[in-house]
């Protein structure tokens, strides 16, 4: 017997990895970002370029290939920048 959480979880898990399978470029982009943030190389903004409030900030690339080049987006502007391209 299987309990409905786990599931549950591993169709999450499922769908996460078709995901980065899509988009290996990003996971790439966004690792090489990451590591540039905790190794001092970039700051990360402690306000977003959209909406311009003090906020915890997410890397936005336009172009995967430059890793480096982002937008300094908070999570709500982020999110919405990536559902209008989606849709
Ligand atoms: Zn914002
Ligand atoms: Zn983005």
């Amino acid at each position: 017997m299987v309990a409905t959480l786990g599931i549950r979880a591993a169709a999450k898990s499922r769908r996460a990895k078709a995901h980065r399978l899509r988009y290996p470029e990003k996971v790439i982009a966004v690792r090489l970002l990451n590591d540039a943030v905790y190794g001092g190389k970039l700051r990360r903004s402690v306000f977003c370029e959209e909406c311009g409030l003090p906020k915890k900030t997410q890397g936005h690339h336009e172009d995967y290939d430059k890793s480096l080049e982002v937008n300094w987006l908070c999570k709500n502007c982020h999110a919405e920048l990536h559902i209008e391209r989606e849709l």
